[in-house]
């Protein structure tokens, strides 16, 4: 991967986040975080010139990089601190990632396309980004690794998966975009005690499907 960064790329990144202030993101690190991370360095050559547009693109194996507004709200639903545990499902290509690393949180992310997982275990490093890269069925989580203080799903889930819920600390949150195919309500769990959860709904999102078993 040949990658480089110009300064305008830097004078797009601040317009990108201008963009998204004026869609109702307010958290002052997650804006920082996505005026960091070089976003061109994730996208095929052939929308390269798109890659500072509040849009989704397509990223190889039918997958594709999240909309950095979406990006952006899951995030700031997270409510990530410095040196938080996180687990990522659905590394895809790795933005999601970069941004909880920029924001300083210690993350896992897990991917379950051979071909997804190796892309982006291989460009992070090279970008300064150091999240420990999972190939698996993220549906199960990471038992060896959890509990988590939060945990951010980025495929769309027919339901909250149990597994997941009780690999959160307590205190900790899920975000997670739950529905059926292509019509998903953004979700925040929140683990209140040993066997008890709540749950809040944040409005309708478009996600791909978070499906089971991996493509090698
Ligand atoms: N966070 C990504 C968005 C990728 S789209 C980014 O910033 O680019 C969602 C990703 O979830 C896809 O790469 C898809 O292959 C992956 N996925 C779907 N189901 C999964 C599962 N059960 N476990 C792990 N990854 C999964």
């Amino acid at each position: 991967m040949t990658w480089s960064e110009n300064p305008r790329h830097q004078g797009l990144r601040r317009r990108l986040v201008d963009a998204l202030k004026i869609k109702g993101i307010r958290d002052e690190r997650v804006l920082a975080a996505i005026g960091k991370v070089p976003r061109h360095a994730f996208m095929e050559s052939t929308f390269l010139n798109f890659a500072y547009k509040d849009q989704a693109f397509p990223i190889g194996a039918g997958q594709t990089i999240s909309q950095p507004y979406t990006v952006a709200f899951q995030t700031e639903l997270l409510m990530v601190e410095p040196q938080c545990k996180v687990l990522e499902v659905g590394t895809g290509s790795g933005y999601q990632a970069a941004v909880l690393c920029e924001m300083g949180a210690k993350v896992h992310t897990i991917e379950r396309q051979k071909e997804l997982f190796v892309k982006a275990s291989q460009l992070l490093p090279e970008l300064g980004y150091h999240p420990a890269f999972h190939f698996g069925d993220g549906f199960r989580g990471l038992p060896t690794y959890g509990p988590f203080d939060r945990i951010i799903v980025t495929a769309g889930a027919t339901s909250v998966p149990e597994e997941l819920k009780t690999q959160l600390v307590i205190g900790g949150r899920m975000v997670i975009p739950v529905g059926p195919d292509r019509h998903q309500e953004m979700v925040v769990v929140t683990r209140t005690g040993e066997t008890e959860f709540e749950t809040g709904k944040h409005g309708g999102f478009v996600f791909v499907p978070l499906l089971r078993g991996v493509v090698n």
